[in-house]
């Protein structure tokens, strides 16, 4: 049975199996190994992948991106008249990844090791499972980003005994991780990150410059351009280009909007100077949690595609000291050592010498009252099990009853690092019942098992009658019921995937109505015109003539955009 690796990411999604050469990436639909992490709907017709994304720019109040970023949290996304969640989102993804898998392999795929990012916290761990389940996928393990990366690259050099940092700039989302390995033994010394930051921001700081620029030329008041979504494509345009190139130039003429502007690396370097700051306090910190400095690193590793920017590789690099490593596509890394961490479950023999550990992202512990200045305060934190301890961990705390003659204990369970709860994550109670004891104060010992599943087991034990009481924190809140998730299902399951000879068509067509967005009038005649000559090809169904028109109107569309962007 082959286990798939996915990395459901911010941006795009990826997919991969292990084989016995090692890890392989699987094509989507359109043969291309990125899938856009983006969903459209066009009435009932649901868009999944590139086709979607190209419709953020001419339908954006039916399109949800960068949903990944509130998995675990209600709030809804209303796509033409239905709403969903990101987890409702993430499973219509899901779904046409686990088809496109099925379709590439040639046969039924049940279970897949996902990747999510090291800072996600329980209830969103639980999201990723429930959207998988939605999506009649099993998780065989969800595995943090930054140790799949590490295994992709580990694997390489398993002889050697060295220290690395892996630097994973996607998207949405920054971690940042250090690992050892040493005689095939990996292990994770110290994670850190920020869940709300990532390439996306660098395209947002490019639109807004260029909205303040395009304000001034087309004399509008800059909340009105803002509103007009050609600019956001043209930054993300402008944001790659200068990957490549020292200064672009950049075009707009769509009445009542105008620009016409030459960008530079060091514009860009100047707009983007606050997010270089955000970069910097979960990089400080992980070398703190691990007690290293820079040249303690042997490796640093970059992951995830707004690494490609020279002016993050650049500042890397002079934090750093040290030219950072990027010989394996940003990408694709994560979904590669996902596919390892697959092979490793279905137990591949190219693998046997090969061992992970993982660490805990954050700390769990409980909450506790404490007497200040004589008054019994609740709503302190007491941690159990510290952050980056390696798992598997069991660890037990003794707590006492505050008076004699207290009937229960209650204990509460957060994750967090602040020494208040009320700033931690509250993921679940027990009540323990103690014995009247009117003299004294009873002892209760708490014991915690945290695993590599996620699964939380809270252990109690009154130490004078030897009375036990468990709590397994698996339904915490934000995951779904066996029932809900039937019903999300069947629901769900009435909104047909594209098959794979209409995902290219619907692409088109998706690029052409976004180009038509961008353009000026007389140009807009033409591609109204293209897109009406194309739908009618496509009811006529004949597929030579289809493949014909999509290759012309293809080239036209790109010979079209750099007008816009060169
Ligand atoms: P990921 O989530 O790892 O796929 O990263 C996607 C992010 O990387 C998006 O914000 C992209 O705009 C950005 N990205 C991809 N390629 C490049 C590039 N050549 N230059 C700058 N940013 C890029």
């Amino acid at each position: 049975m082959t286990h798939i690796a996915i990395d459901l990411g911010t941006t795009n999604s990826l997919l991969s199996y292990f084989t016995e050469d090692g890890p392989k990436l699987i094509p989507n639909a359109l043969g291309e190994y990125l899938t856009p992490s983006v969903i459209s709907f066009a009435g009932t017709t649901l868009h999944v992948g590139a086709s979607a994304k190209a419709r953020l720019v001419s339908h954006p109040d039916d399109t949800a991106a960068l949903f990944k970023r509130t998995m675990g949290a209600e709030k809804p996304y209303s796509l033409g008249k239905k709403s969903f969640t990101a987890v409702e989102l993430s499973a219509l993804l899901l779904k046409t990844l686990k088809q496109d898998a099925e379709t590439y392999l040639q046969g039924p795929i049940t279970d897949a090791v996902i990747s999510v990012p090291a800072y996600f916290n329980e209830m969103q761990r639980k999201a990723v499972k429930s959207a998988a389940a939605m999506a009649d996928l099993q998780v065989a393990r969800l595995i943090n980003e930054p140790t799949a990366a590490a295994l992709a690259y580990g694997l390489q050099d398993k002889e050697e005994e060295s220290t690395f940092l892996v630097f994973d700039l996607g998207g949405g989302t920054f971690d940042v991780s250090i690992l050892e390995v040493f005689e095939g033994v990996m292990e994770v010394k110290a994670t850190a990150g920020d869940a709300y930051l990532g390439g996306e921001d660098f395209t947002a700081a490019i639109a807004n410059h260029l909205i303040a620029q395009a304000a001034v030329s087309s004399n509008l008041p800059p909340e009105q351009v803002a509103g007009y979504p050609q600019l956001q494509h043209l930054a993300e345009q402008a944001k790659l280009a200068l990957s490549e190139k020292h200064e672009v130039h950049l075009q707009l003429d769509t009445p009542p909007l105008q620009l016409d502007l030459v960008l530079t690396r060091e514009k860009l370097e100047e707009i983007t100077e606050n997010l270089k700051r955000r970069l910097r306090a979960p990089l400080d910190r992980v070398m703190y949690d691990a007690r290293l400095s820079p040249e303690d690193l042997d490796r640093v590793v970059l992951v995830g595609g707004a690494t490609r920017m020279p002016l993050v590789r650049s500042w890397v690099s002079k934090i750093l000291r040290k030219f950072p490593e990027a010989t394996l596509d940003p990408d694709q890394v994560v979904v590669m050592g996902a596919a390892v961490q697959a092979g490793l479950i279905s137990k591949n023999s190219a693998l046997d010498d090969v061992v992970m550990t993982d660490v805990s992202a954050f700390t769990l512990g409980t909450e506790i009252a404490q007497e200040v200045n004589g008054i019994i305060k609740a709503g302190y934190f007491q941690p159990i099990i510290e952050r980056n301890s390696v798992l598997p961990i069991s660890r037990e705390h003794i707590f006492t009853a505050m008076v004699p003659g207290q009937r229960e204990v209650n204990i509460s369970v957060y994750q967090g690092e602040a020494p208040l709860i009320e700033s931690n994550l509250f993921l679940g109670e027990i009540d323990v019942p103690i014995p009247y004891n009117k003299k004294e104060q009873e002892n209760i010992a708490v014991r915690f098992s945290y695993d590599v599943s996620g699964l939380l087991e809270v252990d109690t034990k009154v130490l004078s009658t030897g009375k036990r009481k468990s709590l397994l924190l698996k339904n915490l809140a934000g995951e779904l019921s066996e029932k809900e998730i039937k019903t999300r299902l069947k629901e769900l399951a009435q909104y047909k995937v594209h098959p794979k000879d209409q995902a290219e068509n619907q692409r088109l067509r998706a690029h052409i109505e976004q180009c038509y967005t961008m353009a000026k009038n007389a140009d807009r005649d033409i591609l109204m015109q293209m897109l009406r000559d194309f739908d009618a090809l496509l009811e006529k169904q004949n597929s030579s003539d289809i493949e014909a028109a999509r290759e012309s109107i293809t080239s036209n569309l790109a010979a079209f955009e750099a007008n816009y962007v060169h």
